[in-house]
């Protein structure tokens, strides 16, 4: 038994999952928010506690050195010589990656080289990698890429028809992403297949962040997501795809700038831009249940879009054999996942178990569609720390 830590760190945290492997066996948890200001918040769940402190963390570093000395003073281990590995996500792995890597000085490089394309994430991948460096010199770690999953697709997938000179030039084409959580969800999507031959899966993972995946023999085939997370479906704050002279207009329109136009389609668009509520499905939700029109539509909108995502998919993998609902949304919100199925029934003789949608949630699993539907339908919660832990296992410890 070798403990082995995922660590995800953002821009101002970060978020870790120890584990016991090979046995898959969670340790604990927890994040340290808002690094860099005197009042961080720091919360570790292990066992059945939850402890949170607010205290002062100028660093990753720090954060990180934190997060140790609680591992120790807690009792969860007893000397920092049971940490066996460390894995990492790092949003952006360009064309360089298409599985995981051990962090060297070229997957270092690598990694710094894709700063343009993920500014905040990458960056804070690196800052996180050398807090770690710091603090546990000895113990290998490795970089789990949210892209490597989407390498596998055909250029026709990833390519944009804009002049090739940007594509050859400045590598400006689709990578997609959430690809740890879709190669988890297509492999725990196995076990529902009748013919295991016949695997052609649509995912669907919703989050606040949202992506669809086609996959076929565990590969992925096509993805919505773009060059970075704006692309795809519509989103809490994001558009998702859309006219391209549309970013045109609003600057020709309102005088606005290109920083600002970009800020407000990652940011103030989607659900809360249609509506003008919130951010946050339940909102939203609620809202349209007391008849708010925008919410309405927003909600509608959402659907629809999810609704042209499969069908362009089903047509992509001549069929599909399983749907698959996750994420925050795709775990928990019934009526989302009601809305969307409904846009796809009739093409696709698809039928939803009113009852089973009702009853699968918050980390529940199942079917969610009934016998004489032409394509089951299964909410499965994803877990990408447990696909960290996984890699880091594999490439450091077997
Ligand atoms: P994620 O990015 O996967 O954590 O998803 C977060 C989003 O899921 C939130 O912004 C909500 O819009 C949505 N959501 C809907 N129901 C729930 C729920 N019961 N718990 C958490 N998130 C939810």
């Amino acid at each position: 038994m070798k403990k082995v830590m995922a660590v995800n760190c953002g821009s101002s945290s970060v978020k870790f999952k120890l584990y016991e492997m090979p046995e898959e066996t969670v340790i604990c948890s927890g994040i340290v928010e808002r690094i860099g200001h005197d009042d961080a918040i720091f919360t570790i769940k292990y066992e059945d506690k939850k402890d949170t402190v607010i205290i002062p963390v100028k660093d990753h570093a720090v954060a990180v050195e934190n997060v140790l000395n609680a591992l120790i003073e807690k009792s969860i281990i007893k000397s920092l010589d049971d940490i066996k590995a460390v894995g990492h996500r790092v949003v952006q792995g360009g064309a360089y990656f298409d599985k995981s890597e051990p962090w060297n000085d070229d997957t270092y490089s690598k990694v710094e080289s894709l700063i343009p394309l993920a500014p905040l994430h990458n960056k804070a991948h690196l800052v996180g990698y050398n807090a770690f460096k710091k603090v546990l010199p000895n113990v290998p770690q490795i970089a789990v890429f949210d892209t490597a999953f989407h390498q596998s697709m055909d250029a026709e997938d990833y390519t944009f028809p804009i002049p090739y000179e940007y594509t050859e030039k400045y590598q400006i084409r689709r990578y997609g992403a959430h690809g740890t959580s879709h190669k988890y969800l297509s492999q725990e999507g196995r076990k529902y297949l009748e013919n295991p031959e016949n695997d052609r899966m649509i995912i669907c993972h919703l989050g606040s962040g949202a992506s669809i995946t086609a996959t076929r023999h565990g590969k992925c085939v096509a993805t919505s997501m773009g060059l970075t997370p704006l692309g795809g479906i519509m989103m809490n704050t994001r558009t998702g795809d859309m006219d391209p002279s549309v970013f045109y207009q609003i600057q020709a329109m309102t005088g606005k700038g290109y920083e600002e136009i970009f800020q407000e389609m990652n940011k103030k668009s989607g659900l809360l831009g249609v509506s003008g509520i919130s951010n946050d499905s339940r909102d939203v939700e609620n809202a349209a249940k007391n008849g708010d029109p925008r919410a309405i539509l927003a909600i509608k909108l959402w659907a629809r879009r999810i609704a042209d995502y499969i069908g362009q998919y089903y047509v992509r993998l001549g069929g599909c054999d399983l749907i698959i609902f996750s994420a925050g949304i795709g775990e928990n919100s019934s009526e989302f996942r009601e809305a969307a199925i409904k846009n796809i029934e009739e093409a696709l003789n698809v039928r939803l178990d009113e009852e089973a949608n009702k009853n699968t949630n918050r980390g529940k699993e199942g079917i969610i569609s009934l016998p004489s539907s032409k394509i089951k339908i299964v909410v499965i919660p994803t877990d990408e720390e447990v696909m960290i832990a996984r890699d880091a296992y594999d490439i450091c410890l077997k």
